[in-house]
């Protein structure tokens, strides 16, 4: 028994066990999988957007595709003699002329700063299709080709292409144009950004093709940092705040005073995760609550199933032992009697007093047993009628008074006025009160008291059974109405009994749709409640009020 119960709690433990770590490892792995997926769904958006700025330095370099072909060298030659600009390059001068991403080419053919030497620079002119000589140019061109000067010095030794391309932030893009044979500068050509068609056909139409806020979960601003303006968005409902600010995005090798700055939000995809994780945790809830519901039931099931049994075989060894004592204690007495030995009329009344309380005793235990077998088998036979319990009370009373007072017990009687009638079969009532004034007589040591208070509310009568006894302790209250349970202490145990008495009190009190209830402090004594719900509210007695201001009134007191 002892191992089974070890076991038992072992396994308990272990399956605890198992549930908690269970649970915790699904947990985990659900943060783990939202937290990938939005460190995905994160990473993807920055990706989407370095995209978005390569893209962006391709469009400035679709109009000069061909360059690579140039033959530097004889452009160098033939620009040395003082020679027109080869066709070669003039198609590709047309094409830059073309795209409204720029505003004008110039071409210097040497490596000198234009706007210092006063050296002759040349420009397209759209209308004739040629390069000729400019005469006055605007700064940025300077400003370009002297950055690509200054670029290209420290670079042309080792560089092995024949272009290069240097942007003057948002101003110019120069292409320095390099003779792969002597490492040496064929030209310059530098060309103007148109800025308003950059920004509003280009970078805002592309910002806005990823959705505003609600749709990308991000808000991006095209921003220049050295005015701090911004300069397009794809959500202008949102303010711009540096604070708000948790990536910034640059442009590679161009636009240099521009930047994309952008703010996460949450977007679909985290915003699904967020409810998917949310879900599952609640599943997973649910799920670990039953799974603990189910393991506790089963536990502590079995340890009542383990407890019953145990009491049961108690019982057994007990009540066979009761059974035969009276039994043989009887048969004695009645031996002596048949035999004529005992002729004494003090004896024989003696010996008449044992054979009728031992069978007494015989009769209440056999009482007892069929009871409880009655409601085991659902046999037990109820005559419910309307009754007053006041009145069933008072008959309780006259027929056991006088065994009571032999016990040396005063009863104190108090009832309420005008009772009114409950639903109740009398015979259930008067074992009910047999078994629970029993147990206050058989549970008293000094004070023998014993109160019966009979009361009434709106909705029920109650009958208070009282006693001054040895009280029970708390923590066997909620056990005291189990079939076989008795009280592990001393005085119990000295006591005789079968823990069968409360188990009936309690089946019959519900058969007949009452309730029972029990107070007790240990060493002062015990209330046993039984309440029953009322039929018919007596004619005269006025409601609650009357009730509650009138204290129960001792009528009896014996
Ligand atoms: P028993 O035959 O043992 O009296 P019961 O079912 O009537 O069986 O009572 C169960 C247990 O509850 C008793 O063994 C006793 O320990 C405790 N008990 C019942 N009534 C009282 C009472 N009035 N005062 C103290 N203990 C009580």
């Amino acid at each position: 028994m002892k191992f089974k119960m070890s076991l038992r709690v072992v396994l308990f433990g272990l399956g605890l066990l198992a549930v908690v770590g269970l649970t915790g490892m699904n947990v985990y792995s659900l943060y783990a999988l939202h937290e990938s997926t939005i460190n995905t769904s994160v990473d993807n958006q920055k990706n989407q957007i370095s995209e978005f700025t390569f893209q962006t330095r391709s469009r400035f370099r679709t109009s000069l595709r061909g360059m690579r072909a140039l033959d530097m060298a004889e452009l160098q030659h033939l620009i040395n003699n003082g020679r027109d600009i080869p066709d070669s390059l003039l198609v590709i001068i047309r094409r830059i002329d073309e795209d409204p991403l720029f505003s004008g080419s110039y071409f210097l053919g040497k490596d000198i700063d234009p706007c210092q030497a006063n050296e002759p620079l040349l420009r397209y002119n759209s209308k004739s299709g040629r390069m000729e000589m400019a005469g006055h140019y605007p700064e940025q061109v300077c400003d370009g080709i002297n950055l690509a000067r200054a670029r290209m010095k420290s670079l042309v030794g080792e560089y092995q292409w024949n272009n290069r391309l240097i942007h003057d932030a948002e101003r110019s893009m120069t292409v320095a144009m390099i003779n792969p044979e002597d490492h040496s500068i064929a030209g310059y050509l530098t060309i103007l950004v148109n800025e308003d068609y950059l920004i509003n056909e280009f970078l805002a139409p592309g910002l806005v093709k990823f959705g505003n806020t609600r749709e990308s979960g991000m808000t991006l601003w095209l921003h220049d940092w050295t005015v701090n303006e911004v300069l397009a968005t794809n959500d202008s409902d949102v303010i711009y705040d540096i604070k708000k600010v948790e990536q910034i995005q640059r442009f590679p090798e161009m636009l240099e005073n521009w930047n994309i700055k952008i703010a996460f939000h949450e977007n679909p995809i985290v915003a699904a995760s967020n409810k998917s994780l949310m879900r599952n945790l609640i599943i997973l809830g649910v799920g670990v609550l039953l799974l603990l519901g189910s393991l506790v039931f089963i536990y502590t099931t079995a340890q009542r199933e383990q407890n019953l049994a145990r009491r049961q075989a108690g019982f057994l060894a007990n009540v066979t032992h009761e059974l035969k004592t009276p039994l043989a204690v009887m048969q004695a007495a009645g031996e002596n009697l048949a035999d004529g030995r005992v002729t004494s009329p003090e004896r024989l009344s003696s010996y008449g007093k044992h054979i009728f309380n031992e069978s007494v005793r015989l009769r209440k235990m056999i009482e007892k047993l069929l009871d409880v077998a009655k409601n085991e088998a659902g046999q037990t036979i109820l005559k419910k009628a309307p009754n007053r319990v006041d009145e069933l009370v008072k008959n309780f009373l006259r027929e056991n008074e006088s065994w009571i007072h032999e016990k040396g017990f005063k009863i104190a009687l108090k009832r309420d006025k005008n009772i009114p009638l409950v639903m109740l079969d009398a015979d259930s009532f008067f074992s009910i009160m047999g078994n629970l004034v029993e147990n206050a007589i058989k549970y008293s040591t000094n004070d023998k008291y014993l109160g019966i208070e009979v009361i009434k509310d709106e909705k029920f009568v109650s009958v208070h059974v009282r006693d001054h006894g040895i009280g029970i302790p708390k923590s066997a209250q909620k056990y005291v109405f189990d079939k076989f349970y008795r009280v592990e202490n001393e005085y119990t145990s000295n006591t005789k009994g079968h823990g069968l008495g409360l188990s009936i009190v309690k089946n019959l009190v519900e058969l007949n749709g009452g309730i029972v209830t029990l107070k007790s402090q240990e060493g002062t004594g015990s209330v046993f409640t039984i309440s029953f719900p009322v039929i018919v509210k007596p004619e005269s007695a006025s409601p609650s009020k009357n009730i509650l201001k009138v204290a129960p009134r001792a009528e009896y007191v014996s």
